[in-house]
Parts: C-alpha cells; structure tokens; sequence
C-alpha cells in the first residue's frame, strides 16, 4: 500500500516538475512562486483525488486474483498433446511402471468399450454435432493429457432411472452422484412422482397458457413467501435468469452502479457477473472481493455509495475463493477443499457481512440456486441463521422442471419508479409462471418440507468418516470431505493422475459430475444400502488405481520432480503459444491449432 501511495505521489510530483512554465517565468513570476504553484496544484489534485485513490488502495487489496486477470492471460498458454508414451512417463517413471501402466490403459480403455458398445456409438454419432459435451469433456484432465482422456470418453446416454440408479443404453445400473447439476436434491423417484402427479391432476389439458395464470401460482407464492422470509416474487427460467433479475432490479431500485461478488463464486453465465478468464468482455461494474476477509468488508464500507448490491453463493462456504475443483486442476498439487471448519467460519462471516450491508445500505443478495433446498428446507438462510435481503432460487424448486425464481422485498422488486414515468426497470420473460412448472413447483415446496435434512447429512457424515478411516488403513493417497449433500474427492500426496480416478469409477459404475471428481452430491434418497454399494465401487476403483502403477511415487523427491515436470510442460506451453503469435503475426497461419483440444 505505501509502496502505491508513494508511486501516485511520484506520478503527480515528477508530473509537476516537467511542465514547462517558461513563459510565465518570463514575464514576471519569481521561480519560488512558480514552485509553491505546482505544490498547490500538487495539493488540490490529491485532496480531491485522495478519497478515489484511498477506495482504490482499498479495492485492489481485497480483489480477488482471478478476476481481474487481463484478456491475455487466457492466451499465455498455448494447447499441445503429450504423445501417449509421454503421458506415461510424466513423473519420471521407470520402465517396469511405464509398462504397466500402459498395460492397465489398454485393460480399461477395453472394458469400457466392451461395457458401453451402444453409449460410445451414441457419443460418436453425437459428438461431432452437441457442443456443450464437448465442453465439459476437455475440463476433465490438464490440457497436455486430452488427447489420452479422450480415448476413454464415453458420456452417459440414460434412458430410465431407479432410485438413485441411471439405467443407461447399455442395460447398467450407474450409480448418479452428479447430482444433475445440483438439481437432483429430492431423488429421481421423488421428481417422477412430483411430475407424473402434476401432469395427471393438472396438466393433461392444458397446453401452454401463458398471460392468464393457473391457481397452483396461488400456493406457489404462498409457500416461496414462507421460504424465503420475503414478501414478493418474480418467476423465471433459470438460475442465470434469476441473477440477471436480482442484479438489474437492485441497481435500479438503488440507483447504484456496481455489484459485489466473492471469489470464483459461480453465478451463472451471465456475463456481467462473471469477470476474468472464461469471458473475454472486460466487466466495469463488478467487482469480484476476497470471501471471508475483513479487506473485504472494509471495500463495502468505503464504497457504500457505489455498491447496489453483494451477492453471496453460499456453497462457497465448501471451497472459499475456489471455482468447484475440476480434474482438469489436478496438475500435480494436492487437492484439498479448504473445508475444514468451514460451516462455523462462514456463518460468522456472514454475520459480518451482514451487518454491513445494513448498516451501509447495501442490499445482500444469496444466490441460493444450488444451495436452496439442499441445506435446509429454508435453504442457507436457514442453515447459517442469516437472512438476506434478496434471495435466488433455481434447479431443484420446480421438482426438476427449468426455473429461476428471485424473492425480496416490494422496495426491491419495483420495476417503476413512481416519481419518473419514463423510468423503468424491464424485467420480464415469456415464460414467468408457466402452468407446467408452477404445477410442478408447488408439489415440490410441499414435499421438501418432509425431508429430515439433519439425519441425512448425519448419514453423510457417518459414511465419510468411515470411508476415509478405510482409504487410510490401505494406505490409498484420497480422502472424501463433504459439506451437507455435497462431496469431493481429495489426495494426500501429489500425482499425475489421479484425473484417470474418474475414468475407474466409471468403469465401475459411477456417474460423476461434469467437473470429475471435485464436486458431486448426494439426491437426499442415497441410504445405507446405496452408499455401501459407493464404498465397493471407489475401493475397487482405488485398488485399480494402485494396480495400474498411477499412484507409483519414486519416494521423497517425487513432488519436486513433479512440479519440475509440469514447470516444463507449462514453459513449452508458453513457448507454442508465442511461436503461435509470432506465426499469426507474419501470416504463417500460425494463428491457431489446427485440431482443437
Ligand atoms: N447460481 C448458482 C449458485 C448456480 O449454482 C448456478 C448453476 N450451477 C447458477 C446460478 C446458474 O443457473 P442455471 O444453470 O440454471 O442458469
């Protein structure tokens, strides 16, 4: 900080001194005067700069790095596939390892294919044409390693679901921890019931009225206005939707320009709440702090006047400042979710948090698209006993039909102002309160209320535990950590692939989430026998692991020679990327890679 101060003090000073004042001097003014001038101006420019450059002082300490990382930062690294030896041999492995390994690769990539001929077939047929497969698929592994992951490529094409069990193309029973995006918090059976009921009772004959709405909105409101604590509604269709409404409607009744958020906190892919790498459109109005940092709190004070609103993911609470840890991370550090007494300490930060944002007249938004009705039937509101002044619910609230729904106060949602007539707030959608999901939302709000979330995430807790004590006692480098419903898979010593963990669950009978290993969650109907049946297929799968020589360490140094295998891999990565540039620039046709992976 001191060194900024000085720095702006330097910029103004050595300013000063080079203006040229010759000419005044000439005609009358001793230099002494001219002198005691430019510190004057000096002076006044920093007095009414000072509060500006105090908030920026301010706000450049609690950013958090990610996103204010600049446009080119994305394109530093330049994408290249290891040839598969190479891929084998990434930690330095001796020949006998490397020959096992490639041995293993062979036996898994066969077995998957023997299992899933009608899955793979569909995924070929569809790969070429869906592209949103393709994006999920390449954050599954770091970049140099594609090429590999993609041979053992096989999406899960389901046709039917039997409790927590997808019963896919090929006739298996695959056990879904995905969670479907977080949508599957009651269980499919649940939803099923939820959907079949209300297309049996209400829907079957009705097509899609939308303008005149349907009486099941009478019970929907009722029950959001319990939920939530807040007295009005608007209804959406997704959570991204959801978002856009609260962040638009906020800056409007505030009239206040910019939005808060915290560290690589997911709010959907609108792209005004999602600054830094994964959006190239530079994002003036957001500013992305620090989760649970008192710098933080102090940028909220300091800005008050500028800040419409903070919003808060609360599962954030799992992994704070991190996005949900992909595979495509596990680069050769260990993984560790941070969770450790996690619920505790974002409780009273968000106490904190709360207190500012009334005392200074900032409205707090929760973004509870994923964490409302997984916590508690009110949601982490509920959970961590903090009431927000805006809340965003979406995925699981209309029993698995597409919706985003906002509540607040009648202040908040107003999209008139009443003193301007031209004044407007124009938020709507043709699909706000379509019969089918209103139907759906509000059978859903009353089976939720049924759920006895503690005894679950008892269960949850019990079962970790005891996975944990038995991936130590055979001496595997993973653990589990949970937060509620929601679970990762972490490692205890660094590796170069334990991605390959995914694929091994898979072959056993395992759906993950698009982001592997680092964020799965628990529908709420898992019991004992399916969670028995979740031991068996990670221990099989870690024995696998071990069996293959991915786990081989060539003992203390390994970590050392790893983070120097991966220093080089990003060096080449860098140099391909400026050679790319530089071939651009000449009109080489260097300017991209042929084959995107
Ligand atoms: N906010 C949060 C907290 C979310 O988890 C998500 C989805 N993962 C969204 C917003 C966006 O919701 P949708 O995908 O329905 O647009």
């Amino acid at each position: 900080m001191l060194t900024m101060l000085t720095t702006s003090l330097n910029l103004l000073t050595t300013g000063g001194d080079q203006f040229n004042f010759s000419s005044e001097v000439k005609i009358a003014q001793p230099v002494l005067t001219l002198s005691s001038e430019v510190i004057i101006l000096t002076f006044l420019v920093l007095l009414t700069s000072s509060p500006k450059i105090y908030k920026s002082i301010l706000t450049i300490q609690a950013t958090h790095y990610a996103s204010i990382a600049p446009p080119y930062v994305s394109t530093l690294l330049g994408s290249f596939a290891h040839e598969h030896e190479e891929c084998l041999k990434a930690d330095g492995a001796t020949e006998g390892i490397v020959k096992r390994r490639r041995e293993a690769f062979e036996t898994l990539l066969n077995k998957l294919k023997i299992l899933f001929p009608k899955s793979s077939e569909i995924y070929d047929e569809i790969d070429e044409k869906f592209s949103d497969i393709r994006f999920f698929d390449v954050k599954k592994v770091f970049f140099p390693f594609r090429e590999m992951a993609k041979k053992l490529s096989v999406c899960v094409v389901a046709e039917k679901t039997d409790g927590p069990y997808l019963i896919d193309s090929d006739g298996h029973r695959i056990l879904d921890v995905s969670g479907s995006y977080g949508v599957n918090v009651i269980g499919y059976e649940g939803f099923k019931s939820i959907g079949n009921r209300a297309h049996d009772e209400v829907l079957k004959d009705m097509g899609p009225v939308l303008g005149p709405i349907h009486p099941e909105l009478r019970g929907v409101l009722k029950q959001l206005v319990e939920v939530s604590g807040l007295p009005e509604i608007s209804l959406h269709m997704s959570g991204t939707e959801a978002v856009m409404c609260a962040t638009r409607l906020a800056r409007f009744n505030t009239k206040k320009k910019f939005v808060a958020s915290f560290g690589s906190a997911y709010h959907g892919w609108y792209d005004a709440v999602q600054p830094g790498v994964g959006n190239e459109r530079p994002v003036p109005d957001i500013i992305v702090l620090n989760d649970m940092s008192d710098a933080s709190l102090r940028v909220l004070k300091a800005r008050a006047n500028e800040i419409a609103c903070v919003m808060v993911n609360p599962l954030q609470a799992f992994t704070p400042n991190q996005p949900p840890p992909s595979d495509g991370t596990l680069i050769g550090k260990v993984r560790d979710s941070g969770v450790a007494n996690a619920r505790e300490d974002f409780r009273a930060w968000l106490q904190k948090l709360r207190k500012v944002c009334s005392d200074y007249k900032i409205v707090l938004v929760f973004d509870e698209v994923y964490t409302g009705f997984r916590l508690a039937p009110g949601g982490a509101q509920e959970y961590f006993g903090v009431h927000a002044d805006m809340v965003c619910y979406g995925k699981s609230v209309a029993g698995g039909m597409p919706v985003g729904v906002v509540c607040s106060t009648p202040e908040l949602m107003r999209r008139f102002d009443p003193d301007h007539p031209l004044r407007l707030c124009y938020v709507v959608g043709t699909f706000s309160a379509h019969p089918s999901i209103v139907t759906c939302m509000n059978r859903f709000l009353n089976e939720v209320k049924k759920i006895d979330f503690q005894a679950k995430h008892d269960l949850y807790d019990i079962w970790v535990g005891n996975m944990n004590k038995d991936l130590q006692e055979l001496g595997y480098p993973v653990r589990l950590a949970h937060f509620a419903s929601v679970w990762l898979f972490q490692y205890t010593s660094p590796g170069r692939y334990h991605w390959l963990m995914q694929y091994y669950l898979r072959s056993r009978m395992v759906n993950l989430a698009w982001v592997g290993t680092g964020r799965l969650s628990f529908s709420l109907d898992f019991d004992a026998i399916h969670l028995a049946a979740l031991r068996e297929s990670i221990l099989g799968a870690c024995e696998d692991m071990d069996a293959g020589g991915w786990w081989w360490t060539s003992g203390e140094g390994h970590g050392a020679t790893i983070k120097k295998q991966v220093n080089k891999e990003i060096l080449r990565s860098v140099a391909i990327s400026i050679g790319r540039k530089v071939g651009g620039v000449m009109g080489f046709g260097g300017g991209s890679s042929a084959k995107s992976i």
